[in-house]
């Protein structure tokens, strides 16, 4: 199963990725978390991705082409991969067309979780997320354990420096800009499938496994 999540910041693109992964039992690929993992290590990659994503801009595209090219290549993407992040611009879309075709491994839906902007600035304010491993909280719809530390693995949660509220915007503005026109692109190659957001963590992760299913092969 080939799949990729469009919608958003906000929207619930990793939340849902990672439900899709584990229940279809594919791989989660996620650039956002590439690109923290790149910083926190200190890494090369880190150090070029850093400013830009504190300002809440974008990663260059052949940056973030080449990462994903050598990401969907290694083994755990064999049975398949759900893509959370990823295409955010035109040229991403066009690359990663390119790339899926050179491997004879097309893509067999893009799912778009639909959730109104209220709801939106509500999930990104509440956000939380764990910097040891990477869980996703939200203060009121899924608060982390008891002193504010991750159920995972016991770190201290915390806000992530591009969900402070200004930068939020930015992001929200660069969305509109940059990415809500892939909406368009994979609609016209047939391949969009719209899934309601705004529901219940389960509800929803049931309705994007259905339309992944219903997609898949065709
Ligand atoms: P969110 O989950 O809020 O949508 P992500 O974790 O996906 O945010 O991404 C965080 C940041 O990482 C982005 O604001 C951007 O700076 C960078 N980034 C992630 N994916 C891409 C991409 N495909 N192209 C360019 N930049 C990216
Ligand atoms: P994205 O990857 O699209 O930026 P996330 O998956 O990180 O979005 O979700 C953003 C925030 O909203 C997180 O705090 C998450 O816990 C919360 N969230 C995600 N899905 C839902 C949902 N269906 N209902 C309520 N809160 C949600
Ligand atoms: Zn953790």
């Amino acid at each position: 199963m080939r799949i990729l999540l469009l919608g958003p910041p906000g929207a619930g693109k990793g939340t849902q990725a990672a439900r899709l992964a584990a229940s279809a039992r594919i791989a989660h690929v996620a650039t956002g978390d590439m690109f923290r993992q790149a910083v926190a290590a200190g890494s090369d990659l880190g150090a070029r991705v850093r400013d830009v994503m504190e300002r809440g801009a974008l990663v260059p595209d052949d940056l973030t082409v080449a990462v994903v090219r050598q990401r969907l290549g290694a083994g755990d993407c064999g049975p398949g991969f759900v893509l959370d992040g990823f295409p955010r611009t035109l040229p991403q879309a066009e690359a990663l067309d390119g790339l899926l075709t050179e491997m004879e491994r097309p893509l067999d839906a893009a799912i778009a979780l639909e959730v109104p902007e209220a709801v939106v600035l509500r999930r990104l304010a509440g956000r939380r997320v764990c910097p040891r491993c990477g869980a996703t909280y939200h203060v009121d719809t899924d608060p982390p354990g008891e002193g504010g530390v991750c159920r995972c693995c016991g770190e201290v949660v915390a806000q992530r420096g591009d969900d402070q509220e200004e930068t939020q915007r930015r992001r929200l503005e660069v969305y509109q800009r940059d990415t809500a026109p892939l909406l368009g692109y994979y609609a016209a190659q047939g391949r969009l499938v719209a899934v309601g957001g705004d529901g219940p963590v389960d509800v929803v992760a049931g309705a994007v496994l259905r339309a992944a299913l219903g997609r898949q092969g065709r």
